[in-house]
Parts: C-alpha cells; sequence; structure tokens
C-alpha cells in the first residue's frame, strides 16, 4: 500500500464539499505519518483507548474523529480534544458529552448516528425518532455539545441499489432536519456517510465526510 498515493489520489477524486477522514484504527503512528505527510490532517478511530494513545504522538494540527460507539465512562478521555464525535447514539451518551465539555470548557462537536442498514444492531436512532431528537428541549439545554449532522452506514452488500436507497433516506432526513426550526446547538453541515467499498455511491448521495480506512492503509489484521 502507498499512503500518500491513496492518500493524493482519493483527495483529488472528491467533491467540493465532501471530505476525507482517514480511518487510521489498528494501523500504527509511520502509516499515519505518511498519510499526514501527504496533506492529510482528519483521522478518525473507533476505539477511544486506541486514540488517546496515538494522539500525543502526532502533531496537534490533526483533528481527531471517533467513528465508533463510545461507551460513556470514556468520554471523559477525549473531551479535550476531540474534533468530532460521529456516533453518538443515545441522549445519555449526550448528556455526559455536555458534562465533559463543561468541565474542559470546550463545546464539543457531534453528530447523531443513525440506524439506516438492514442489518440488526444495538447502535444508532431510528430515522423515525430524529426530528423528535433534535428538536428535543434536553438537547437545546446541552450548551457544551453542538450538533452538527448525522453520520449512517449502509448494509454490508452486494447490492448497490440497497445501499443508495439507505444513504439516500439518511440524505433526505438531513434536509429535512435543516428545514425545521432547530436549537442554536443544532447546525446541520455534515453527513457522514461511506467506506471504502461504498463511499462512492455516498459522494453521489451528498455525504460530506467520507471515513476510508482499507483503501488508503490496507487490509486491517
Ligand atoms: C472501520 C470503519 C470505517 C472504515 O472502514 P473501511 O472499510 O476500512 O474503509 C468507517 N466507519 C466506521 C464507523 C468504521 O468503524
Amino acid at each position: 500500500m502507498n499512503v500518500e498515493k491513496n492518500i493524493s489520489q482519493l483527495t483529488r477524486s472528491l467533491p467540493a464539499g465532501c471530505r476525507l477522514v482517514a480511518v487510521s484504527k489498528t494501523h500504527g503512528v509511520d502509516k499515519i505519518m505518511a498519510a499526514y505527510n501527504a496533506g492529510q490532517r482528519i483521522f478518525g478511530e473507533n476505539r477511544v483507548q486506541e486514540m488517546v494513545e496515538k494522539q500525543p504522538q502526532l502533531p496537534a494540527d490533526i483533528d481527531w474523529h471517533l467513528i465508533g460507539h463510545l461507551q460513556r465512562n470514556k468520554v471523559k478521555y477525549i473531551a479535550d480534544f476531540v474534533a468530532l464525535i460521529h456516533s453518538v447514539d443515545s441522549i445519555k451518551l449526550l448528556q455526559e458529552i455536555n458534562r465533559q465539555g463543561e468541565r474542559v470548557s470546550r463545546v464539543i462537536p457531534c453528530l447523531i448516528q443513525v440506524h439506516i442498514a438492514r442489518e440488526e444492531t444495538k447502535f444508532g436512532f431510528s430515522a423515525e425518532e430524529i426530528p423528535t431528537v433534535i428538536t428535543s428541549e434536553e438537547i437545546a439545554g446541552f450548551r457544551f455539545v453542538e450538533i452538527r449532522g448525522l453520520m449512517g452506514m449502509a448494509t454490508l452488500t452486494d447490492d448497490t441499489d440497497q445501499i443508495r436507497r439507505e444513504f439516500r433516506g439518511l440524505r433526505e432526513l438531513f434536509d429535512r432536519v435543516k428545514t425545521m426550526k432547530t436549537p442554536p446547538n443544532v447546525r446541520f453541515t455534515e453527513l457522514s456517510m461511506g467506506m471504502s467499498s461504498d463511499y462512492q455511491i455516498a459522494i453521489e448521495e451528498g455525504s460530506t465526510l467520507v471515513r476510508i480506512g482499507s483503501a488508503i492503509f490496507g487490509e486491517r489484521s
């Protein structure tokens, strides 16, 4: 894998308004530095411990995005540096992010994870409940959280029509929320969808953040 070449090819292929999150989970700091030297500044990790270990070893101008399931008792370890949490899947988690944001005097940018895939999963809100959640008084009261948009993962399938339908549904939900009257800490600008296998479809359906790992760094062991 030529990480530098992959980064520059991918970056050049993205349309204006879509940014690359280089998913560096399981890969070492040497590979992250190779991507950094090719100009990449946003890196995604799915485990808190791994992100916390890597962050101090790498340049300070990296934006660290947490993309995997986040346990409430781990928010405190990332609150003072995380640039975006993609995977908010409960109000209780948001409450803790708000608490930790207050502790470190930072407004923490978050995306709400929406369950769009056919597969059963414990994580994410259903599309139907998003309008109620986004406009709730409880969320409006979270002064140290800013909701920037939505994140979703499509079904793992070869059926590209199915994947497209799921991404399109998320995009329509995103557009619908943007037309709604929402609290000041809800500012919808980001739609996080697309991974190595399906990012081209996600881009066609309006993704603003693609989360790509193996197509940059190679297969994970
Ligand atoms: C691992 C992961 C990715 C990247 O997956 P690739 O197939 O390696 O591109 C994207 N999003 C999430 C939430 C992940 O956990």
